[in-house]
């Protein structure tokens, strides 16, 4: 058994990504199995170096350790583009990718409809465009790169969420396997990564819950095996949208000056997870004997400003 944590180096951990390291982490100590790290640091105008190297400290003061991956280079996204390029070769190989060339305002259009997480689905515009449509676009603008997909339902087990089931056609329509300045989308390199560095179990947020039917459309495409899925409820403040890196009140660094310890913290979130029914502080591996999947609340989790005064 091998899991994963695969943070994307944008801003300070917060406590939403706290929540996802340590319920990764105790799944896969929980199940004797290897813990990997793997920074996801594809996007260059969002990561910086600084990010990734405070993260790495945030981490050893929670007391989560990586069997894989503590030394990174080759577990940085940023150093694997030949192997997505292959992947993505594959695809093409298939006769199952093609050149998109629409522009941000045509995908964003008000009429374009969207799916529930948000994602625009996609017109299909670009699909059927003649070589010489194609050849004249090209000479003006370089293309992202598409994944056909079809109206076969994808079904999956979510640990936590039960049965699980996608039309990708309805969905979310051909999705982007390669960005226009060339950077590999995050649908293809989580899945060529996942299945090269053996990752036999991904627990993650919620809000990938609807990325995961593409994610396997993938697997399948590509010849590997897929990991088993849970995913998480995501930590919201009390009016009901996501702590994100920008609330700066609960990122690791604010909750340390504000004199908080990890043991605070991680005792805080096996409680609101439901492991637990105190939040009584204590380290990450005193919860191993106690962590099961089947024990996590479904609902999102409210913080509230003053989460840690007593
Ligand atoms: N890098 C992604 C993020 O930070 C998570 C990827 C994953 O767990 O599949 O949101």
């Amino acid at each position: 058994m091998k899991g994963r944590f695969a943070p994307s180096p944008s801003g300070r951990m917060h406590l939403g990504n706290v929540f996802c390291a340590l319920m990764a982490w105790l799944s896969c100590r929980a199940q004797n199995g290897t813990t990997l790290l793997r920074v996801e640091d594809l996007d260059p105008a969002r990561c910086r170096p600084e990010y990734t190297e405070q993260l790495i400290r945030d981490l050893t003061w929670l007391g989560l350790d990586w069997d894989e991956g503590g030394d990174l280079p080759a577990y940085r996204q940023s150093e694997r583009a030949a192997w997505y390029a292959e992947c993505f070769a594959r695809l093409e190989a298939m006769g199952r990718t093609y050149s998109c060339f629409c522009s941000r305002s045509e995908l964003h259009d008000a009429s374009a409809p969207h799916a529930s997480d948000g994602t625009v689905i996609y017109s299909g515009n670009c699909r059927a465009l003649s070589d010489a449509e194609r050849a004249a676009k090209a000479a003006a603008r370089a293309p992202a790169q598409r994944l056909w997909v079809n109206g076969d339902p994808i079904t999956f087990t979510d640990h936590v969420y039960g049965q699980m089931k996608s039309n990708l056609a309805e969905d979310c329509g051909d999705f982007i396997l390669r960005r226009s300045d060339g950077v590999y989308a995050y649908q293809l390199a989580v899945v060529a990564d996942d299945a090269a560095m053996g990752v036999t179990e991904v627990v993650r947020g919620h809000d990938l819950l609807f990325s995961t039917p593409r994610q396997l459309l993938l697997y399948r495409l590509l010849g590997f095996m897929p990991p088993q899925f849970a995913h998480l409820p995501l930590l919201v403040a009390p009016d009901g949208k996501r702590l994100s890196k920008r609330e700066r009140a609960f990122d690791v660094g604010a909750l340390q000056a504000s004199g908080i310890t990890a043991e605070q913290i991680i005792g805080m979130l096996a409680w609101m997870a439901g492991l637990t029914e105190t939040a009584e502080p204590c380290t990450a591996k005193e919860l191993v004997p106690i962590f099961d999947l089947r024990k996590i609340t479904k609902q999102d989790i409210v913080v509230s400003e003053n989460l840690f005064l007593a």
